[in-house]
């Protein structure tokens, strides 16, 4: 179920691989996304099956469009949530998700979710300040500034000293795109510039997204990147070919 989980005072930080749960294939099995594909019912029991495994009731998802829009999750906001609310409107007489491609909360025990499959999750806290959030950066996003977004967030809650995690997702070797494409993110964040092991223009998501925290002060920064496209164990929406599941990240404040 996990990738990697992390348990420093007062925060708990995860990624999930695709084991543990229940979904069929192509979506097996613990697919935390794709609920317009995959069943919402294996869906919402896998979401079951991931809160009792970090021991949070409250896991709070959004409808990621590749924005860079912050979505603060606030008592407000968590009156409404029950049990598969994780799943928004794909179970019946649920609202839509909100969408945002980064959560923010000062909340304790309440788990931010970002769901991927290629983009990379980051996760972000502030023990101290008791501030956490969640960014799925992918190539829109981590240009479009996302990550900025969600660090200026967490500052104008009181964060001051945040630390950060990057997520698995897919590698500069792996992830090839169109020339124009990639000039773009090269001219817009230089830490993307790769080549494919073919010698073709690539985007490095990782780099990028590392470079950005450097810039925005987090420190330090914990890397768990393996690649997804060449990890059998981790959905990747490149290598099969849009027919997959989503893993997840997670960050919570704890109680103590
Ligand atoms: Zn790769």
């Amino acid at each position: 179920m996990f990738l990697e989980r992390w348990s420093p005072a007062r925060v708990g930080a995860a990624f999930t691989d695709r084991t543990g749960g229940v979904s069929l294939p192509p979506y097996e099995s613990l697919n935390l996304g794709k609920t317009d594909a995959d069943d919402p019912a294996a869906v919402a029991e896998n979401f079951a099956r991931l809160r009792e495994a970090i021991g949070v009731e409250r896991v709070v998802t959004c409808w990621q469009t590749h924005s860079s829009d912050v979505l603060e999750v606030d008592e407000d906001f968590l009156s409404g949530w029950r049990p598969g609310s994780e799943l928004g409107a794909a179970l019946p007489g649920q609202a839509s998700l909100r969408k945002a491609d980064a959560l923010v909360t000062t909340l304790p025990r309440v788990a931010l979710c970002v769901r991927v499959a290629d983009c990379v999750p980051v996760l972000l806290a502030d023990a101290e300040a008791g501030v956490v959030a969640a960014a799925h950066a992918g190539r829109v996003g981590l240009l479009g500034g996302v990550l900025e977004a969600a660090a200026a967030s967490m500052r104008r809650l009181g964060a001051t000293r945040i630390q950060a995690w990057v997520g698995p997702h897919i590698c500069g070797r792996c992830y090839e795109v169109p020339n124009a494409m990639a000039e773009d993110a090269w001219t817009r964040l230089p830490a993307t510039r790769a080549v494919t092991a073919a010698g073709t223009p690539a985007i490095d998501l990782g780099a990028g997204a590392r470079s950005e925290l450097e810039r925005l002060g987090c420190s330090p920064v914990t890397s768990c990147e393996p690649c997804t496209a060449e990890t059998a164990s981790l959905f990747s929406h490149r290598r099969d070919a849009g027919s997959t599941g989503r893993q997840c990240g997670l960050v919570w404040l704890a109680t103590s």
